[in-house]
């Protein structure tokens, strides 16, 4: 395919920095207060403490901040749910982010489902994605909201066409096979005990790759003009579709890293401004 589109999230995420930017400050002068996000670390996953840095510094990009909480690999479920209590008591904060994964003995379900709804601005808490599912008001998970925000900006169809969802995991592969079905899009959630899935994803008009294995999707699983989301984030800037190939037969696809990822990050500062703007009532 000749000069596939690049779905560049980058570029998009620096425009709605700017915006968020004139909101935070808007409100700022409103209230005479700034918003804040709370981030929960527990442990020191050295991905996860990137991560949880990333989201600071986004955070005072746009004139937020953020209180970072980091709690040990040895914590309880209940030590977490405690923290969790006590940010959603404290009216300074408008947003509360559990970073994922948590150590394998913390319940991190029990943990998300535990966060306030009106705090819930990764959209983690599984009321926020019934009620995303059913198309009612609610945070959106952060990634999900990143997909259908690029896929929205390039205008890119999806009334009745063929989306397949490589991945089912709550943060991603779930809530962004709902959100596209809330499109109109005709949806598979493909899986590790799908059948065919060469054949599966060769159906697709519009693909997302939400696997976590490095360019595990290859070119000739995609159908010549289709779009391609790579969520994937792997060591080495890595996605988890074989990009390179890739880009030969899709139409457009969102590069690695430069595509979901700055997107995912700026979507949960959308929410957390949100969150404020609600708090305050200001609109
Ligand atoms: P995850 O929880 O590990 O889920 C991976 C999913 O892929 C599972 O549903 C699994 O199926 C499926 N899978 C594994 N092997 C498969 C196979 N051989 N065939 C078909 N499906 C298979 O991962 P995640 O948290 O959703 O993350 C997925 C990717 O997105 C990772 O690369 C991660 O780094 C990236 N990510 C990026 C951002 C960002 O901001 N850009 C944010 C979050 C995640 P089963 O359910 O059957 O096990």
């Amino acid at each position: 395919m000749a000069n596939p589109l690049i779905l560049d999230g980058k570029k998009i995420a620096a425009e709605l920095q700017e915006e968020l930017k004139t909101r935070v400050a808007h409100l700022v002068a409103k209230t005479g207060s700034i918003p804040i996000l709370a981030t929960i670390l527990v442990g020191n996953d050295p991905a996860s403490v990137t991560y949880v840095r990333m989201k600071g510094n986004a955070c005072k990009r746009v004139g937020m901040e953020s209180l970072k909480l980091e709690l040990p690999e040895s914590s309880t479920t209940g030590q977490v749910l405690a923290k969790i209590q006590e940010l959603n008591k404290n009216k300074d904060v408008h947003g509360i982010l559990l970073q994922h994964p948590v150590p394998e003995q913390v319940d991190e379900q029990l943990c998300f489902n535990s966060i306030a709804l009106e705090k819930d601005v990764d959209g983690v808490n599984t009321t926020s994605f019934g009620r995303m599912a059913m198309g009612q008001k609610a945070y959106f998970s952060a990634t999900p909201l990143a997909i259908l925000t690029i896929l929205k900006y390039y205008n890119i169809p999806l009334q009745g066409k063929d989306a397949v969802v490589v991945g089912r995991s709550p943060i991603l592969g779930k809530p962004v096979a709902m959100m596209l079905l809330n499109e109109n899009a005709t949806v598979t959630i493909c899986h590790s005990k799908t059948q065919n899935l060469p054949d599966v994803v060769k159906r697709a008009d519009i693909v997302v790759g939400a696997v976590g294995k490095p360019e595990f999707i290859k070119a000739d699983w995609i159908k010549k003009g289709a779009v391609v989301i790579d969520a994937g984030y792997n060591p080495g800037n890595v996605g988890d579709t074989d990009l390179e190939a890739i880009q030969h037969v899709a139409s457009a696809y969102t590069p690695v890293p430069g595509g979901v990822g700055p997107m995912t990050i700026i979507s949960l500062m959308r929410q957390t401004v949100e969150a404020a703007e609600r708090f305050y009532t200001i609109e």
